[in-house]
């Protein structure tokens, strides 16, 4: 791993991290779907929800024997924006099978919809017109406090920005969801999570002590901690040099193959999307290509 890499993380000021309102604060500086907030603050300060419990299972959670049932089912996913007269057909139809155990690439120049689709199947906005079903839970027309019960818990999010915080060590970033969740933080669990990583000797260093890869890999043990049954990442290699990417995408199969998780993942990079076991292209917000990857029919050996 290099280390001349430091893409930096948001430079949030620690200073007004203070004790006092310490969970309001990095609230704030996160974006939902990391803090787990619903997308209105106001509405952030609700309870736990029931869907975050937990089974007391260790991690991993799914273990080898894959539940091969899809976790996402979209169907004629339609999301317009409206600027002024002007429509924009965001995402035009979009129907998408998602099983565990499975990689999908989401392919497309910039503009054609990647983001609004990996945001839709995140519950983190909702569908004009169709219907989406993720990890059983029908999620077409639920309000905003239902979306983010759904959102918790069930789905871990990576960025193309880490959004880790500087003042807070390796570990404790990885904790924050819980945090927020007022789960009770188990270290050993913490552990756990980062060695799936590569990264359990970095426990108790700050984000800046680390390479942008190894940042990246601390925002999946992030997106990992809350046990979730899908991994979405929206282009979590644009700030990566070549290996870092190679590297993070054959994380990615790692943990499919090792916990059952399904990834869906957006990348500008073909190369890279060859990882997955398919890989959808999107243009003007409809798929025009399906095709196989390299990861159809083989399952990455364990321990490698
Ligand atoms: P990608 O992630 O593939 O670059 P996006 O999903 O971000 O594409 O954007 C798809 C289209 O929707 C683009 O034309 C973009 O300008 C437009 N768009 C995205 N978000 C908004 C928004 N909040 N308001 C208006 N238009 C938007
Ligand atoms: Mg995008």
């Amino acid at each position: 791993m290099t280390s001349q890499q430091s893409s930096p993380a948001d430079s949030r000021d620690p200073a007004t991290t203070g004790p006092a309102h310490r969970s309001d604060v990095l609230e704030a500086a996160l974006p939902p779907a990391v803090s787990g907030a619903t997308l209105s603050s106001a509405v952030a300060a609700g309870g736990v929800p029931a869907s975050t419990g937990g089974s007391g299972a260790g991690f991993p959670h799914g273990g080898p024997t894959v539940d091969r049932s899809p976790v996402i089912i979209a169907r004629g996913l339609v999301r317009h924006y409206h600027r002024g007269s002007e429509t924009v057909r965001a995402l035009d139809g979009v129907d998408l099978d998602v099983r565990s155990g499975e990689m999908v690439a989401i392919l497309g120049p910039s503009g054609s919809g990647k983001t609004t689709l990996i945001n839709l199947l995140s519950c983190l906005d909702a569908p004009d017109a169709g219907t989406l079903t993720v990890a059983g839970r029908p999620v077409t027309g639920l309000g905003e406090e239902a979306l983010t019960a759904v959102r918790r818990g069930r789905i871990g999010f990576v960025f193309q920005k880490f959004h880790l915080l500087p003042a807070l060590t390796v570990a404790e970033n990885v904790e924050l969801p819980q945090l927020f969740l007022e789960q009770p933080i188990d270290r050993a669990h913490t552990l756990e999570v980062l060695r799936a990583v590569d990264l359990e000797n970095r426990a108790t260093h700050l984000p800046r002590e680390l390479s942008g890869g190894q940042m990246q890999r601390v925002a999946v043990a992030r997106a990992l901690i809350t046990r979730p049954a899908i991994l979405i990442a929206d282009e979590p290699t644009g700030n990566l040099d070549r290996a870092n990417g190679e590297a993070l995408f054959a994380l990615f199969r790692r943990l499919i193959a090792q916990e059952g998780l399904a990834v869906v993942v957006t990348t500008h990079n073909h190369h890279l999307a060859e990882q997955a076991d398919r890989i959808i292209t999107l243009e003007d917000g409809r798929i025009v290509r399906e095709e196989r990857g390299c990861g159809v029919g083989e399952r990455v050996t364990e321990g490698g």
